[in-house]
This record gives structure tokens, sequence and C-alpha cells, in this order.
């Protein structure tokens, strides 16, 4: 049966509406790049040979005698095959669709499993046993069945991306649905060719453009769909693999009901469906493995991670713990011992310098650390400025060990915005101390923590009694918390008098407290006690109101003196403390050149260009500065030139052992423009030494120690009057003589004279 000559035209007229679609995609391709251009290339190129195959054919068909036949539906459906390949290829390669070749294989033997199994129920609908069409079945034609083959892969295919890929999809499912349609019409055409149905080539024809146009409109719909981030290929649903073989197995069971055997066909098939599955389930296993590799680096990593501190990349706490816990108890290694390091007021770097240069000190003390170690030694940063050191030693070399750290620790540290001058205190404990990793942990902190108490920068072992010690220090801080309001503190003052009168022209306030149960504790434990707890501003700012209340007192009542007040480095430290110190002396009348304000050398070894900073604030109120300590080995000569202040404390230690030393320094200091003070005078040897010297004011208990108010006010009366002299000038308590009374001694910044 020959096909009317106007349904030929019709059909060819149809193809030829195709070419348009494939101009459109040709002509989107170039303004694509890289991978959108490849599959827009490809796409192009599949609809054109679909579409020129589709209008070769029906035009070789129509120059015919006798349109249609067997030779030209085999050229149309080679044609069509190519076309419809091409075409998905180009799906593929659209983003998202298939990121790698082996998810582009999973997917096509995905997609030819699906295919499979409906390939062969249509099979078994159209041809024997069931033969829906009845007599209209065509005769089978092998090489016209492959157009058809591929359309369903492209349903299969398309439904397989569809379904996986991520979202927004919509431009690459159309592109795939317009692909089947334009598939499935390519295998409509040729087979209605092949077997002269006048309307399935019409119908196919029409739904060939109609397909292609989809196509292209979807690909550019495409470019609004993101370029996908990494697919986890170990979550891809793979429930869709009973889907096909549900499909098989139904129809086989009915195809055997029906025939009592399988077939050639079922068992191709059937084949078919498996080998894809089989295929990819192996890709889909290969997947999980390499999924399942990437998570051991991953979790190997974080380990890693979880074990290490990322500012310095020493081991952190938990990996100390894991090196204590494998090693130390083991006993394999021999002896070891672990250091607890701390850094003496690293906290001031931080509030002064800022945190990023806190920093970079500390990644500085890790490499300094890990550099003076010996191999096989484990450094762990356990938080904030806290390290340890696993060292594989006896105690004694290990102490020598953390001598040797000490010093590298000392070294100043030069960042960029200056140097900062640190110390650190070191505790040691041997893993003999202790019975496990607790407590040995315990030990060396107990240890260290001792070393801070005993006066930081320096290196203590753990002794059982340490635990006693440290329990006290924490009941002092404790009381220590409520003593000004249970009046438990009191301030008495140590007279400075000049030499060689010995006439008192000033006192050091000191600070005492008494508490009931605990008696009386000394400046020496419970000042250390209140700067570690940040009580120490409170007390200060106490203090110093007491001193310059007693001292308008005295001003009041004629005597010519000036009171001085310890000042601990952290209060200087706190922004406000010029400001508190100005409202103190208004508050009492006081004029700031009667007072002075000691700190201490240990203040200098924190952060020079702050300290002088603070203290040339302070001596703008006219308030006056004493370096206090002097000599006790924290400032050199050398930074005693920058330092801002008025008056050289030298240190009773000094005092004690050196005449030539303390020649030297009183020399130099005069020579800076410095008044020199002698501390800790307490013989007449001493006297001698400092007088020889030309030190013009001295204290110690030799002139008196830290008396309560009334006590010193009594000793400058008697100063003041001829009448009141004191009974023994040998006997080392004050002995002036009447004509040795002088204004002010110490000459404040309006060169008040001096004593002489
Ligand atoms: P410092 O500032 O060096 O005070 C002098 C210390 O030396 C006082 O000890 C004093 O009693 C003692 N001393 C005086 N003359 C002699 C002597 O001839 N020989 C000997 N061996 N010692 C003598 P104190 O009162 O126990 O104070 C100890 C430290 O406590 C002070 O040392 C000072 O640094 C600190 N301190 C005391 N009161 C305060 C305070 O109110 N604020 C602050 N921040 N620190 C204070
Ligand atoms: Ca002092
Ligand atoms: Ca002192």
């Amino acid at each position: 049966m020959h096909l009317p000559p106007g349904v030929w035209i019709a059909a060819l007229a149809a193809a030829l509406s195709a070419v348009p679609a494939s101009v459109m995609l040709v002509s989107s391709a170039r303004r694509r790049a890289g991978r959108r251009r490849h599959a827009h290339h490809l796409l192009a190129a599949g609809s054109a040979i679909t579409a020129l195959t589709a209008v070769a054919g029906l035009v070789v068909s129509l120059s015919m005698t006798a349109p249609g036949g067997r030779d030209t539906a085999r050229l149309i459906a080679l044609g069509m095959v190519l076309g419809a390949g091409t075409l998905l290829g180009g799906m593929l390669m659209l983003p998202g669709a298939a990121d790698t070749g082996a998810t582009a294989l999973q997917h096509l033997l995905d997609g030819l499993a699906i295919a499979g199994a409906i390939w062969f129920l249509g099979w078994v609908l159209v041809t024997a046993p069931t033969r829906v069409l009845g007599d209209r079945t065509p005769v089978p034609c092998w090489l016209l069945l492959l157009p058809l083959g591929v359309g369903v892969l492209a349903f299969g295919l398309t439904t397989m991306v569809s379904v996986r890929m991520p979202r927004p999809r919509a431009g690459s499912v159309g592109v795939g649905a317009g692909i089947t349609a334009a598939a499935l019409a390519g295998a409509g055409v040729s087979g209605g060719v092949c077997q002269q149905w006048a309307g399935v080539v019409l119908v196919s024809a029409l739904a060939l453009p109609a397909g292609l146009t989809v196509i292209a409109v979807a690909a550019r719909a495409t470019d609004r769909e993101p370029d996908p981030a990494e697919v986890d290929t170990t979550r891809r649903g793979a429930g869709f693999v009973f889907l096909p073989m549900v499909l098989l197995t139904g129809a086989a069971g009915y195809q055997i009901a029906r025939t009592g055997s399988i077939g050639a066909v079922g068992a191709l098939s059937g084949g078919l469906v498996l080998v894809a599955l089989v295929g990819r389930q192996y890709l889909a296993l290969r997947d999980v493995r390499r999924g399942a590799e990437r998570l051991r680096e991953r979790e190997a990593h974080f380990r890693g991670l979880a074990h290490t501190d990322p500012l310095t990349g020493l081991a952190n706490r938990r990996g100390m713990l894991r090196v204590l816990h494998q090693e130390a108890f083991s006993g394999v290694r021999g002896p070891c011992v672990l250091l607890g390091i701390d850094m003496d007021g690293f906290k001031s770097v931080n509030d002064l310098r800022g945190h990023d240069v806190g920093d970079q000190v500390l990644l500085e003390v890790g490499g300094r650390l890990r550099m003076n170690l010996r191999p096989g030694d484990a450094v762990a940063r356990l938080g904030g400025d806290e390290f340890a050191v696993l060292m594989w030693a006896g105690e004694d070399e290990a102490e020598r060990a953390a001598y040797r750290l000490l010093d590298a620790l000392a070294a100043p540290y030069e960042q960029g915005g200056g140097v900062v001058f640190l110390s650190a205190s070191i505790g040691l404990a041997p893993a003999g101390s202790a019975a496990d990793v607790e407590t040995l942990m315990r030990n060396a902190d107990l240890a260290l923590r001792y070393a801070k108490v005993k006066g930081k920068s320096r290196v203590e072992r753990y002794e059982p009694g340490y635990d006693h010690l440290l329990r006290r220090r924490t009941t002092l801080e404790h009381e220590l918390r409520g003593a000004i309001e249970r009046d438990e503190l009191r301030v008495v003052f140590q007279p400075v008098v000049a030499l060689p009168s010995v006439r008192p022209v000033g006192a050091e306030a000191l600070l005492r407290w008494t508490h009931p149960e605990l008696g009386v504790v000394g400046p020496d434990e419970f000042i250390p006690a209140a700067e570690e707890s940040e009580l120490i501003a409170k007390l200060g700012r106490w203090v110093l109101d007491r001193a310059c209340r007693q001292l308008a007192g005295w001003l009041a009542e004629g005597y010519d003196v000036w009171v001085s007040v310890n000042v601990s480095p952290r209060e200087l430290h706190s922004p406000d403390y010029v400001g508190q110190v100005a409202e103190v002396l208004r508050t009492h009348g006081v004029p700031p050149q009667r007072l002075v304000l000691e700190v201490t050398e240990h203040a200098v070894a924190t952060d020079l260009d702050e300290l002088c900073h603070r203290l040339r604030e302070l001596r703008d109120t006219g308030v006056r500065v004493a370096l206090d300590d002097f000599g006790a080995g924290y400032s050199s000569l050398g930074q005693l030139r920058d330092l801002p202040v008025d008056i050289l404390k030298i240190d009773r230690k000094l005092v004690a052992a050196s005449e030539p030393l303390v020649d030297v320094v009183v020399r130099l200091g005069h020579r800076l423009g410095l008044e020199v003070l002698a501390e800790g005078i307490s013989t007449p040897a001493h006297r001698a030494v400092v007088e020889e010297s030309g030190c013009r004011f001295g204290q110690g208990f030799l002139f008196g120690g830290g008396v309560p108010a009334e006590h010193l006010e009594a000793q400058l009366r008697a100063a003041a009057s001829p009448l009141r002299v004191p009974a023994s000038a040998s006997g080392g308590r004050l002995a002036i003589s009447a004509g040795q009374i002088a204004p002010a001694a110490i000459p404040g910044p309006d060169g008040e004279g001096s004593s002489g």
C-alpha cells in the first residue's frame, strides 16, 4: 500500500519546519563557553542530523516511483539513531547532568535498564503472543527496531537525569523530554516509511519539529541553572532499580505463561537489563568505596585537628593527654618529667598591645619551645599562655633543660609595634610523683602555680606540700575580698629620712592586714594574691585614699612632708588610674608634688613604651614617680635613661650586698638628675656605705619600720622641736639635731631646696 502523495508532501513540509530549531541551537551555541558550549554544539549537531535525515529521507521517498520502502527506511533509521545519540550526548554534557564520565556512564546504564525492561514489555505486547495491534502488527525489521530502541533509551536516560539532577533543572528536563520526543518521532518516521503507514509518517514528521523546538527553547532555559556543586554520588537513590526488574519479571512471567518459554528477545532483554544493572551497581559500589575513602581521610584530618592547637601548630591539651596516656606510664621509654609552663604577665600584653600581638608572641613562644627541645620530647599548648612539655629524662636533667627554656623564653619578643619583654614560670613534676595522667597534670600545675607564687620567672619542682600552700593562697584571695568591709586593713607609715641628718622628710605608706583567724598576713604574701585576683585596684585605691587623707592632715598641721604610695603594674595599666589619682588629691586638697608613686622595677619588664606613657601622664598631673626596688634585676641601667621618673629607690639587697655598686648607682642617678634613696638601711654599716656614696635619702629599720600614723606624727613633732629630741641618737631611732631642720627635703618640680 503506497502512501498518498499529499501526505508525503505534508510530511516533508513538517520535517522542513524542524530546520529553524537546529539553526536556533547552532546560533545559541556560539554565545556560550566551556561545557555549556560543548553541550549546545552537540544538541545543535544532533538536531541538524535528525532534521536533515527526515527531510532527505522523505525527498528520496518522494522521488521514487513508489515512495517508501525498506532501503530508504534503513537509511532514515541510521540517521535517526545517529541524531538521537548525538542529542543524548549533548544532554549529558549540560552542567549538572553528569559531572564526570563515570556518572554519565552510570546514567546510561540506568537508562538502559529502564529501556530494556520497557522494550521487552512492548515486545511482549506487540508481537506474539499478545499482538495488541492484531492484523496491523508490523513486519519485523531488525534495523528499524534500532531507532525505537534509542527512543526508549532516551526516555530512560531522561528519567534518570531528571530524577538525579540538582535543582533547578527544568531546562535540562525539558531538553531530555524534547530529545525523547524527537527520537521517538524519528523512529516513527523510519518505521512509517518502512511499513508505508502514511498517518504514522505524518504524525511523526509533525512531532519531530515540535521535539526539536522544545530542545532549542529548553536549552536556553538551562542558562539560568547554576553550575552544580560537587554532588555526593553515594547519596544518589538506587531504589529505582526495582522498577525495571519488576517490569521485566512481570512481562517474562506473562510470556512464559502464554508460550511456555521466555523466547530469544526476552532472554536478550533480560540479559541486557541485568548487565546494565550489574554495571551500574559496580559503579555505585566504586563511588561508595571512594566516598568511604574520602570520609576516612577527612576523619583523620579532623582527628589531627582535634589534637592540634590551631595557632601554634603544637599539640593541644587533648594531644598532650593522648601522649601521656600512651607513653608516660608505659615504662617502655624510661623516666619522664612533665613541665607546666606559663608566661608571666601575658595578660597585659593582650590588654596593652592587642590580641594580634598577643597571638604573635604566643606563636613565637611555641617556636622557641620547639627549637629548644630534644628529639622525642613532646610539647603542647594547653590553652591561653599555658604550655606543657613532656621530657624523657631524669628530674635533674629535666630541671637543667627547664632553666634553658626559661632563658630562651625570657629573650625579648620583637613584634611589629615594638619589643615585648616577658618571663616564664615553670613547674616540674616527674611521672613517678603520680599514679595516673590526671594527677601528673595536676602536680605539674601545682608546681607551676607555686613558681608563680614564689615570684615568677623561676622553675619549681613539685613537692607534696604545695597542695597546702596553694590552698592557703586560695583562702587568702577569698578572705581578702571582704577585708576592707570588715575593717581588717591598716596603713602604716615608714619614715624616709634625709642623710646624713636623719631628719624625717617623708613616709612610705605600707599596707597591713590582720585577719581574725589567719592572723597577720604579710604584704609579700597578700599583695601578689591581690594582683592575681584583680583585687589590687580596689586595695590600691583604698591605700591611696588613706595615705592622702593622712598627708592632708600632716600638711594642715604644718609638717613639711611627702608620702609615697606603692602602685602595682596592674593598677598602672588601668586607663583611668591617672584620673583616679588626680581625684583623690583633689578630694583631700593635697598638692600633687607631695605625693610620690612608687612603681616597682618589675613593671619595666612588661612593656616599656606603655609604662613610659603612663608615667608621663602621671607626672603631668604634678605627682612624682619613684622607681622602686632598683637593682633587683629587672631593669638595666640603660633603660633608666628613658624612664620618666624622679626618684630612684635602691633595693635593700643591693644596699646589703655591695658597696661599690651602691656607689655606681647613686652617681649614675645623680648624673641623670634623679634623687636617689637607699632602702633597707638596717645597720650602722649600711648607713655608712650609703652616706659615703653621697646618697641624700635613706629608709630602713635603722630609722624606723612601718608605724601607725600617730607614731610617725610623734617622730615628726620630735624632729620639728629641739626640746623633744628622742633619747638616743646612736640607738638607731630617729636622731635629729635642731640645726638640721629645713623645708621640703626632696626637690619638687618647683625646685624647692634640698637637704644636705
Ligand atoms: P617595698 O615597696 O619594697 O616596701 C618596703 C618593704 O621593705 C616593706 O615591707 C618594709 O617593711 C620593708 N623594710 C623597710 N625597712 C627595712 C629594712 O631595713 N630591712 C628589711 N629587710 N626590710 C625593710 P612590707 O611592708 O612587708 O612590704 C613588702 C612589699 O609589699 C613592699 O615592698 C611593696 O612592694 C608591697 N606593698 C606594701 N604595701 C603595698 C601597697 O599598699 N600597695 C602595693 N601595690 N604594694 C604594697
Ligand atoms: Ca615601695
Ligand atoms: Ca622597695
